[in-house]
């Protein structure tokens, strides 16, 4: 068993358009990726143009999952049918469990300049798919910064890295690692990551050199995601233009996955009284 994390392949997103109209770029949850066990999805969406994200998400469910937004730019206000409100601010996160369900909506809170950012949807074990909806959200300042040498900044949004930065994500059901890594021109980066745990980088800035099984090089660059491999340590460093990239791992689950739309279970008849619960309005 390699101890190394290497890059086993690396895939661009593609363009897709959600929500009323948000354009974006889906990365994971796709034709090309249809899912990392356990994250369903990832989508990044960045543009200073109005029309390209001021639909946002209208009132629309969730069960099964979790949704996560990580916010760069912009302000995005949130909303469900529970009474829960807020706004997500830059460098802030929301982490949604929705559980045994969930109706919120989404919109930006701005008319125009940059809106720019992530959505991650972490997969839920069977036993509690059913839980109740619970939120756990984060402003930048809450969200821990670890500058580590040469100057790289590594914010921890969930998990904890290999030099004890604790994020303030809790989820012990998959044991998430989320982090925002920052790197400046030719700047090495070493993180150590649970063996077994699914893993992936995904580069948003600049170009980022690392290895693959061969010991060939790779190299992503911005808007590429790169699997990794099973193992523990993992090595990576920056281009001459730098690199900023999310490293997210998280325990696989190993079971079947049934989705519809804005649902994700385990069966098609679970999908089914999805629809049916939503339809008689017992969210
Ligand atoms: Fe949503």
């Amino acid at each position: 068993m390699p101890e190394i994390r290497e890059i086993v392949t690396t895939t661009p997103g593609m363009p897709a358009t959600d929500g009323a109209g948000v354009r974006m770029t889906r990365i994971i949850g796709s034709p090309q990726l249809d899912m990392l066990d356990p994250f369903l999805l990832l989508d990044c969406f960045e543009s200073d143009r109005p029309e390209d994200y001021i639909g946002g998400f209208p009132s629309h469910p969730h069960r099964g999952f979790e949704t996560v937004t990580y916010l760069l730019a912009g302000r995005m206000r949130h909303k469900d049918n529970a009474g829960n409100e807020g706004v997500i601010e830059p460098g802030g996160v929301q982490w949604m469990t929705a559980g045994r369900g969930i109706v919120h909506s989404e919109m930006p809170e701005q008319e125009d300049g940059l809106l720019a950012g992530f959505q991650l949807w972490v997969n839920l074990p069977a036993a509690h798919k059913m839980d109740a909806p619970a939120y756990q959200e984060h402003p930048a300042n809450a969200i821990p910064t670890e500058s580590r040498a040469q100057g790289a900044v590594v914010r921890v949004i969930a998990g904890q890295t290999s030099t004890g930065t604790l994020g303030p994500i809790v989820q012990p059901l998959t044991d998430p690692l989320y982090l925002d890594v920052e790197l400046p021109p030719g700047t090495g980066f070493q993180e150590t990551l649970p063996h077994d745990h699914t893993a992936f980088v995904y580069v948003f800035r600049g170009t980022l050199d690392a290895e693959d099984a061969n010991a060939n090089p790779v190299r992503l660059h911005a808007g590429e995601l790169g699997i990794l491999s099973h193992g523990e340590r993992l090595t990576l460093r920056s281009a001459a233009a730098g690199a900023r990239f999310l490293l997210i791992a998280g325990r696989p689950l190993n079971k079947p996955v049934a989705r519809g739309g804005p649902f994700v279970m385990n069966t098609r008849a679970e999908v089914r009284q999805a629809f049916a619960d939503y339809e008689a309005g017992d969210f």
